[in-house]
């Protein structure tokens, strides 16, 4: 994808209406991340924080996600940041069944124009949406698995939702450990 084609991308995301959670959004959040890379990290959803700087990742949930990337000597610009939908839900609640397939069209875009040889699903309801089954983050963490379509082929990653660690601590190690491995490889 070229930058100019991203450009294109994201300003469709930020004036899309195509589900209710435009209503509440103070703006809504694109990628971030560099479109070339071979890692992609994707999350449920943007964040309280995400919504009013207009950037993924933000707030302590980023501090997991930037722990974890220098933990692999890497930035955000090394990997490809995303979510499955890009506007704040009210009161942080998850994203609904008819929203994610409202939003998947800009996911699926990304995934074919970044092409990406590593998938980290962040939490399960990325995990279940990639692996097309359910999935109990708490017995998976950490495994891999095979993410076929007729066009395109990569590996996903289980772990934690980010946000996960900012209610349980002890998951900040987990989440950075699991991440710095597949970004490594
Ligand atoms: S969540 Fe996705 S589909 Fe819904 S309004 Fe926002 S960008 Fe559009």
């Amino acid at each position: 994808m070229s930058d100019m084609d991203i450009d294109e991308h994201n300003d469709e995301i930020r004036s899309c209406t195509r589900c209710r959670l435009h209503e509440n959004r103070t703006q809504a959040v694109p990628n971030q991340g560099s479109a070339d890379a071979d890692t992609m990290l994707v999350g449920k959803m943007v964040g309280y924080k995400d919504d009013k700087v207009g950037l993924p990742y933000q707030g302590e949930a980023g501090n997991v996600l930037d722990d974890a990337l220098e933990r692999a000597d890497k930035t955000r610009q090394d990997v490809f940041l995303t979510n499955l939908t890009r506007c704040y839900p009210p009161e942080s609640r998850n994203p609904r069944a008819d929203e994610l397939d409202r939003c998947a069209r800009f996911f699926d875009r990304e995934l074919e124009a970044v092409d990406p040889e590593t998938i980290v699903a962040l939490g399960k309801v990325v995990a279940e949406r990639l692996l097309g089954r359910d999935v109990s983050v708490e017995e998976e963490h950490g495994t891999r698995h095979t993410y076929n379509t007729l066009t395109f082929r990569a590996e996903v990653v289980v772990t934690y939702n980010v946000g996960a660690a900012t209610y349980d601590p002890s998951l900040r190690d987990v989440i950075a450990d699991e991440v710095a491995e597949a970004v490594e490889r």
